[in-house]
C-alpha cells in the first residue's frame, strides 16, 4: 500500500483502462457494446496529450506506407476507415493520430487527457486504487473494481550499458528522441540496433550524415518476403507468450520474425547502406572501439535498442517476478487477477492488440459479474 492508498478515493469506477493507444482503445470498444457507460463504469485515462497512443510521436519521417501494417481498430470499418485506403505517403503519426480521434469521438469513449497514472495500489479494504495526477500537478484517486493497464512500452526504451557510455562526448539518444536525419547533417553517426527502427533511421541518413555504422548484436536476419513472414511472426507471438506467462522480461519481437525486405531496404541494401558488423566493445571520448579493435569517429550514437513494457506505476502491487516481468496469463495477471494487461507480451502489435480487446473485454464484464 502506497500513502496514495490511504486518502479516500475522489470517485469510483468499475472499469478503468490506462492508455488510449491501439490495445486501450480497442478494449474500451468492446466494453462500450458490452454495455459498460463512460463517466461512471469505464474511465479511460491517458496521459499524453493527443490521439494515437505511441504513434503521435513516432518522427516525421515515418510515413504510413514505411510502418509494417497499422491494423484497422475494430469498429473503425463501420466507420468508414482503413488504413490501407490512408495515403500513404502522409506520416504515421498524422494518420493514426487523425483516425483515432474520429474513432474516439464516434464511439463516445470520452477519453480523460493529459492524466498520467502515477500509481496502482490497493486501498486498505483491498481494492484497487488508481491514482492520476492531472497536468496541473494535482492528484485525484479511483477506486475500481477492474483495472486494464494498456500503458504500452513508448515510455520505456531500453538501451543497454557498454563501457564508456558516461565518457562519450558526443550526443547520446534513444529511438524515443530521434526527430529526424537533418539534425545530424554533416555527422558522422553510429547507429546501433538491429530492428526496424535502426534500418529506418539509417536509410534517413544516407545522403545527409557524413558517414553511417551500423552496430547489431545479433546479425540481422533479413526475411525475402515483403511482409512479416506469417510463420516466423506465429513463433515469435509463441515466445512472447512463454515469456509473459513465466513472468520473464518480454524478448524483442523482430529478434523472432527476422526483418521484412521491402523495396526501400532493398535499395539500402544495394546502396551498400545497410552492412551491419558485431557490436563494438566500448565508447570513447570521440567514438567507439570495434570488436576488431578498430576506432571509428563518432559525433552521435542512436541507440534503437527497443523497449521494456512501461509498468512502473504497477510497482505497488508487487507483482514484479525475480525474472523481471509480471505472471500474464491470457492478458490477466496471475497474481491480481483484477488487473488485465493489454497490448501485452504476445498483443504486441496492432493486431494483436487489437484480438486482445475483445478477449479481455469479455473476461473483464466476467470478473465484474462474479464481483
Ligand atoms: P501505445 O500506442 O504505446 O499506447 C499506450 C498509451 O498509454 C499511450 O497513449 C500513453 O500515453 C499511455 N500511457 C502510458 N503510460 C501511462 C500512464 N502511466 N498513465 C496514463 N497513460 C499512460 N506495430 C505494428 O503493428 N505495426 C507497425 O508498423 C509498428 N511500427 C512500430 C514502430 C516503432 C518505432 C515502434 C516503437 C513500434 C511499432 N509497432 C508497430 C508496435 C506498436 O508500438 C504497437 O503496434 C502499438 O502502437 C501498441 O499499442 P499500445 O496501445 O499497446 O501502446
Amino acid at each position: 500500500m502506497t500513502d496514495d492508498a490511504q486518502a479516500p478515493a475522489d470517485q469510483h469506477a468499475r472499469v478503468v483502462v490506462i492508455g488510449a493507444g491501439q490495445a486501450g482503445l480497442s478494449v474500451g470498444y468492446h466494453l462500450r457494446r458490452l454495455g459498460l457507460s463512460p463517466g461512471s463504469d469505464l474511465v479511460l485515462l491517458d496521459r499524453s496529450p493527443s490521439t494515437g497512443g505511441a504513434w503521435q510521436f513516432r518522427w516525421e519521417a515515418l510515413r504510413l506506407g514505411a510502418a509494417h501494417r497499422v491494423h484497422d481498430l475494430p469498429g473503425m470499418n463501420a466507420m468508414g476507415l482503413w488504413f490501407d485506403d490512408a495515403d500513404r505517403a502522409r506520416p504515421a503519426r498524422d494518420v493514426v493520430g487523425e483516425y483515432y480521434r474520429r474513432f474516439e469521438q464516434h464511439y463516445d469513449l470520452r477519453v480523460r487527457r493529459p492524466v498520467a497514472v502515477s500509481s496502482v495500489s490497493r486501498t486498505a479494504d483491498g481494492e484497487l486504487c488508481v491514482a492520476v495526477r492531472a497536468a496541473d500537478g494535482s492528484t485525484t484517486r479511483i477506486t475500481a473494481e477492474v483495472v486494464v493497464n494498456a500503458s504500452g512500452t513508448w515510455g520505456t526504451p531500453f538501451v543497454p550499458w557498454y563501457p564508456g557510455r558516461d565518457v562519450f562526448r558526443g550526443r547520446q539518444l534513444d529511438t524515443t528522441e530521434y526527430r529526424s536525419a537533418t539534425e545530424f547533417a554533416g555527422q558522422d553517426v553510429v547507429v546501433v540496433g538491429g530492428g526496424t527502427s535502426a534500418i529506418g533511421f539509417l536509410l534517413e541518413l544516407d545522403g545527409v550524415a557524413a558517414r553511417t555504422r551500423w552496430f547489431t548484436r545479433r546479425p540481422v536476419v533479413w526475411s525475402e518476403s515483403s511482409a512479416l513472414d506469417l510463420e516466423s511472426a506465429v513463433a515469435a507471438v509463441d515466445e512472447q507468450d512463454r515469456a509473459a506467462r513465466a513472468g520473464e522480461t518480454l524478448p524483442s519481437i523482430v529478434s523472432g520474425t527476422g526483418v521484412p525486405v521491402s523495396r526501400r531496404i532493398r535499395a539500402g541494401l544495394d546502396r551498400g547502406v545497410l552492412r551491419n558488423e558485431p557490436m563494438f566493445r566500448e565508447l570513447d571520448e570521440t567514438g567507439v572501439v570495434t570488436a576488431d579493435g578498430e576506432h571509428v569517429h563518432a559525433d552521435a550514437v542512436i541507440w534503437a535498442t527497443g523497449f521494456r513494457a512501461d509498468l512502473r506505476h504497477l510497482a505497488p502491487l508487487h507483482l514484479r517476478t525475480a525474472a523481471g516481468g509480471i505472471v500474464v496469463e491470457d492478458g490477466r495477471s496471475v497474481d491480481e487477477p483484477r488487473l488485465f494487461l493489454a497490448g501485452y507480451g504476445p498483443q504486441a502489435s496492432t493486431i494483436g492488440a487489437n484480438r486482445a480487446g475483445r478477449r479481455i473485454a469479455r473476461q473483464v464484464m466476467d470478473a465484474l459479474a462474479d464481483g
